[in-house]
């Protein structure tokens, strides 16, 4: 076993504070990897809190890990010491299932093993990034290119490919008209991601507080939702619209958006049901969807997209004692676009 530093939550209502970990010694194909950045997803809050439903405590949350290769199992073909690479979400899965032999082991059947708040395939439950290193099978580990600095790369991890999969599954590209809904973690991921893509991107936010650093990111237009004009001027003129919220919002207002055929993916995952009018979907054959991270070989794919046009995360990056502080700006909508941990801290 080895111990490591960490930042742990031990209740729902408690702020995080410093701890220590075992990580599993080295198995033939897992690799050891020192952390050196570890991002702050929304998840992680939902989680930290038992919002979605009551978490184990103690709990070290985190899944937008990047760091460097420390050693291998005796049995690793992929990676060796000194590479660059990266974690998100899931560190197993059952590999056999339909949905696994598609690639799609977010959906595995019997259940993707999470970076943290799982067990794991040897019955201990799965700690996440919020530490100095980590230990995972080497066929959940992603390579991080070259061009990336690994800082940037973090939230990738999760930002990226949670908002990279659905752009490209609902065939997102050149002519495609794109709406993000909140320009936080995911949000400001997907302008960038769209706007790549070839996509005409608009951000819909509470305010033009964030107007100009949206237009640089990427988008074509920027809207206040707060304004009663905005869904009217916009009507009818989406083919996708994401919705990147952490929060219940009007579902319904923004199914008004969507042009014949188009679709509303949920990426946002708030604690309270959502609700929809069958109205708001039945006149244009709208479709209400919802996506989840994205497969290993899709990640991989989003990291080495995200190499070649140049784009990583806009990011602050924090001590270890500055997560509780992040949180509640997080929480406020004032993050720029993601808080990431510089792991010497822990
Ligand atoms: P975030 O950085 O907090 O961004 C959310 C943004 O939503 C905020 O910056 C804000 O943007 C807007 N917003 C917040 N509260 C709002 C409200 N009450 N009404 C309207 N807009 C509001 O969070 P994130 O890390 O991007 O994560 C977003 C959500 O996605 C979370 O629920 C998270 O759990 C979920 N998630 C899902 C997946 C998946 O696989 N589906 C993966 C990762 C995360 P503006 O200030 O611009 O309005
Ligand atoms: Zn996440
Ligand atoms: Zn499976």
């Amino acid at each position: 076993m080895l111990t490591v530093n960490a930042y742990a939550a031990t209740s729902a209502t408690g702020p995080l504070t410093p701890t220590t970990i075992e990580r599993r010694d080295l198995g033939p194909h897992d690799v050891l990897i020192d952390i050196a950045f570890s991002g702050i997803c929304h998840s992680d809050i939902h989680t930290a809190r038992s919002e979605w439903g009551a978490t184990n405590y103690p709990i070290v949350v985190g899944h937008e890990i990047a760091g460097v290769v420390r050693e291998v199992g005796a049995e690793v073909t992929k990676f060796a010491a000194g590479d660059r690479v990266g974690v998100g979400c899931m560190v197993d899965s059952c590999r056999e299932c339909d949905n696994c032999r598609k690639g799609l082991e977010q959906y595995c059947l019997n259940g993707n093993v999470g970076t943290y708040g799982a067990v794991d395939r040897d019955g201990r439950p799965t700690q996440g990034g919020y530490a100095q290193a980590i230990v995972v099978t080497e066929d959940f580990v992603l390579r991080i290119p070259d061009g990336l600095a690994l800082d940037v790369a973090a939230p990738l991890l999760c930002a990226g490919i949670t908002t990279y999969s659905p752009l490209r599954h609902w065939g997102v590209g050149r002519g495609s008209r794109v709406a993000v809904i909140g320009l936080g973690g995911l949000g400001h991921m997907a302008v960038k991601l769209a706007h790549a893509m070839g996509a005409e991107v608009t951000v819909l936010s509470q305010s033009l507080k964030k107007q100009e650093d949206g237009l640089r990111l990427g988008a074509d237009h920027y809207y206040a939702t707060g304004d009663e004009e905005t869904f009217a001027r916009l009507a009818g003129s989406f083919d996708v619209v994401l919705n990147t919220v952490s929060a219940k919002i009007d579902l319904d207002a923004y199914l008004g958006l969507l042009a014949v055929d188009g679709t509303l993916v949920n990426v946002g995952a708030p604690e309270e049901p959502l609700s929809v009018l069958a109205f708001s979907l039945i006149p244009a054959r709208r479709s209400f969807a919802g996506s989840m991270i994205g497969g290993i070989a899709e990640t991989q794919e989003m990291l080495d997209f995200c190499a070649e046009h140049g784009l990583g995360a806009e990011i602050e990056v924090i001590r270890a004692e500055q997560i509780n502080e992040a949180y509640e700006r997080v929480l406020a909508s004032d993050v720029r676009y993601r808080f990431v941990i510089d792991a010497s801290t822990f």
